[in-house]
C-alpha cells in the first residue's frame, strides 16, 4: 500500500449529503470526497420530490425542477386530492442536481474521486486513518483530521469502526420511468394498499415529458420484492383509477434507506455522520434531499469552525441542533410509519379518507414528518368529533340544537 495522503477531512460518498458537506467547508480546508459510483448523479436511487419553498430557500436553479401543483392520494376503496395553493411541490432532475451540487464543491485544494471505494479506518492520533480502493487500481492509505460518513443507508464509516451499526430495518423502493401519456403533467400521486404492503408507491411527472411510477416496501417487515410490487401495481385497475397511461419503460431506478428510530448521536470523536448515514429523511415518506443538503452545508460549517476558526464545540452545536430539528417530530413520525407497514386495505382507506379531510397545510405537514402541537391538537378534535358524530348516528341521536 501507498504511503497515506494527508488531509484535513476525508468525507465519503459523493452523494447530495457529502456533496453539500464540501461545498460549504472553508476553501483553506484540504478535502477528499470518495465516491465508489462511476460518475456523480448516476445511477439516480432517489424520485427526487421536494418543495418549491425549501429548493428556492437552499438557492437550488429553476431550471433543476418541475413544479407540481396537486397531490392526489390513493388507496384500494378511496382516493382524495389537494391543489397545492400554498404549498407547492417540485420533482427535481437528480442527475443535474447532484452535478450542480459538485460543481459548487469544486475549487482548490478539494479532490472528487469517483470510481473509488472507502474500504476501512482505524483512529489515529489527531484524526483517522482510513483505506480506499480506486477500481482497478491498488488499495491507498489516507489520513485525514476529521472523516464525514455521507456513505448513505451503507453507513460505511460507521461500520468499520464500529460505531453504529447498519440499520435493521430498510425502506426499498424502484422506480420506473415513462412517457407521461395522457397524464396531468402538474400532479403528484400517492398510493397506498394491497398492492404495495408495508409501504407505499407513487407518480411523480418530470420537466421532460416522463412519469417516475414507483413502489417501496420497508424490510423486514415486509420481505417483498419491489419488482413483484410493481409488476402486480402495473397490472391492477390502479394505474386507470389515477389516471395513469402505462408505456414503455426508458428508465428504471433503484434505491435504499434507512428506516430506524431517530439515533442523535452524529459525532464520534474525529468521526462524523451526516445524510441517510445519519437517518436524516423522514420516518413517514422517506423524504430526505432538502434536509440532507441544508444539514450537509450545516455541518460543513461546524467543521470549518472546528478546524479553521479552532472552535472545539461547533460539532457538538451541530448535533445538538440536529436533535432540536429532528427528534420529537421523527419520533412521532416512526410510530406512524410502524403502525402504518402493520395496516391492511381497509385502515389504508381511513388512512386516505383522514387525508382528504385535512387542510392542505396539514397533508403537507403530515408528509413532511411536522408534527407541530397546534397541528396535532387540531387534527385529534376533528378525530374526537367525527367519533362522536358517528356515535350519535349509531345511537340514533340527533346533534343537540341551541335553542334561541
Ligand atoms: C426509492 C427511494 C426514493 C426516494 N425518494 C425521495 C424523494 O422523492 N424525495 C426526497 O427528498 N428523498 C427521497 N429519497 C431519500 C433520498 O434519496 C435520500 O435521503 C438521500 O439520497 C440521502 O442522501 P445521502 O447523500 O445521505 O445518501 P445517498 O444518496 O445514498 O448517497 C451516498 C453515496 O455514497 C456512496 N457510497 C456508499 N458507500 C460508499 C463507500 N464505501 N465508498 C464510497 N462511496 C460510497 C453511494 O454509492 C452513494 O452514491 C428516496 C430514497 C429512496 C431509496
Amino acid at each position: 500500500m501507498q504511503e497515506a495522503e494527508s488531509y484535513d477531512v476525508l468525507i465519503v460518498g459523493g452523494g447530495p449529503a457529502g456533496l453539500s458537506v464540501a461545498e460549504a467547508l472553508d476553501p483553506a480546508l484540504r478535502v477528499l470526497v470518495v465516491h465508489q459510483d462511476r460518475e456523480i448523479g448516476e445511477p439516480v436511487r432517489t424520485s427526487g420530490c421536494s418543495w418549491v419553498a425549501d429548493l428556492e430557500a437552499l438557492g437550488i436553479p429553476r431550471h433543476l425542477y418541475h413544479v407540481l401543483n396537486r397531490m392526489e392520494f390513493y388507496s384500494d376503496g378511496e382516493q382524495c386530492g389537494h391543489d397545492l395553493l400554498r404549498h407547492k411541490a417540485a420533482v427535481l432532475d437528480v442527475t443535474g442536481l447532484y452535478r450542480w451540487l459538485a460543481a459548487r464543491s469544486e475549487r482548490e485544494g478539494r479532490t472528487l474521486l469517483c470510481a473509488t471505494k472507502f474500504l476501512t479506518a482505524e483512529r489515529a492520533p489527531a484524526g483517522v486513518r482510513a483505506v480506499i480502493r480506486p477500481r482497478g487500481a491498488a488499495e491507498r492509505a489516507v489520513f485525514a483530521r476529521k472523516i464525514v460518513d455521507a456513505s448513505g443507508w451503507h453507513g460505511a464509516v460507521m461500520a468499520a469502526l464500529g460505531d453504529v451499526p447498519r440499520p435493521s430495518r430498510i425502506g426499498v423502493g424502484i422506480e420506473y420511468e415513462m412517457p407521461i401519456g395522457n397524464a396531468r403533467p402538474d400532479r403528484g400521486v400517492l398510493f397506498l394498499g394491497s398492492s404495495v404492503p408495508a409501504g407505499y408507491g407513487w407518480a411523480f411527472p418530470d420537466a421532460h415529458g416522463r412519469i417516475r411510477i414507483g413502489a417501496g416496501t420497508i424490510h423486514p417487515d415486509s420481505d417483498a420484492n419491489p419488482r413483484n410490487l410493481m409488476a402486480r401495481f402495473l397490472a391492477s385497475d390502479m394505474p386507470a383509477r389515477m389516471g395513469l397511461e402505462i408505456g414503455p419503460v426508458l428508465r428504471v431506478n433503484a434505491g435504499t434507506l434507512p428506516s430506524v428510530p431517530y439515533d442523535p448521536r452524529l459525532v464520534f470523536g474525529d468521526v462524523i455522520r451526516t445524510g441517510d448515514a445519519a437517518n436524516f429523511a423522514t420516518p413517514t415518506v422517506g423524504e430526505g434531499l432538502r434536509i440532507v443538503i441544508e444539514q450537509g452545508r450545516a455541518l460543513g460549517r461546524a467543521l470549518s469552525a472546528c478546524l479553521v476558526a479552532g472552535d472545539p464545540e461547533a460539532l457538538a452545536r451541530h448535533e445538538a441542533a440536529c436533535t432540536r430539528a429532528f427528534r420529537r417530530n421523527y419520533r412521532i413520525g416512526f410510530e406512524a410509519n410502524q403502525r402504518l407497514a402493520r395496516y391492511g386495505p381497509a385502515d389504508f382507506d381511513g388512512t386516505v379518507r383522514r387525508i382528504g379531510a385535512m387542510s392542505e397545510a396539514e397533508a403537507v405537514a403530515l408528509i413532511r414528518s411536522e408534527f407541530r402541537a397546534s397541528m396535532m391538537a387540531g387534527l385529534g378534535a376533528r378525530f374526537l368529533s367525527r367519533r362522536l358524530a358517528r356515535l350519535r348516528d349509531g345511537l340514533g341521536l340527533r346533534p343537540r340544537t341551541r335553542s334561541k
